[in-house]
């Protein structure tokens, strides 16, 4: 017998998959600018396991990496299809132990896990009304080293 819970998923072309086992360590929604410009969308969705939890099935070498400092100084390294442009993973120095994988990747049922926490609220689009009670207008904690500029900042 297993219980652990394991979900599989992918790329749009399917030429990348992974699979991770047990529970995340945290799942939030991020409206900042990085996560609507990474993902051409209004916000981005973060479900994050210890790296040890998670496995690449398949498509390792079409994954790129992309790697920028953020606002706080700490960088974010994120890994994507370079056949498709899926954004699959990504790590941070604000959780270094952990992978982020990106929410909308899981295969159906897609968002079977629960939303704990809504950051970055002060560039979230008028038309996104979640039931999410923890909502934040940057992070819980916010030190930014960096002042970014009005397309990366928002607000
Ligand atoms: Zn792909
Ligand atoms: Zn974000």
């Amino acid at each position: 017998m297993n219980n652990i819970a394991t979900h599989e998923g992918g790329c749009l072309c399917g030429t990348v998959r992974y699979k991770t086992e047990g529970d995340p360590k945290y799942v939030g929604i991020c409206h900042c600018r990085y996560c609507q410009l990474r993902t051409g969308s209004a916000f981005g969705i973060s479900v994050y396991f210890d790296s040890g939890q998670v496995n690449v099935l398949q498509g390792n070498t079409s994954l790129k990496s992309f790697k920028y400092p953020t606002e706080s100084g700490r960088q974010s390294h994120l890994q994507f299809c370079s056949d498709c442009g899926t954004t699959l993973l990504w790590s941070s120095q604000w959780r270094p132990s952990m992978t982020g994988i990106g929410g909308g990747t899981f295969d159906p049922p897609t968002f079977w896990y629960k939303i704990e926490r809504e950051v970055f609220c002060r560039s979230k689009a008028k038309f996104i009304n979640t039931d999410v009670n923890n909502q934040f207008d940057t992070g819980p904690v916010y030190t930014p080293l960096n002042e970014e500029a009005l397309r990366l900042k928002g607000g």
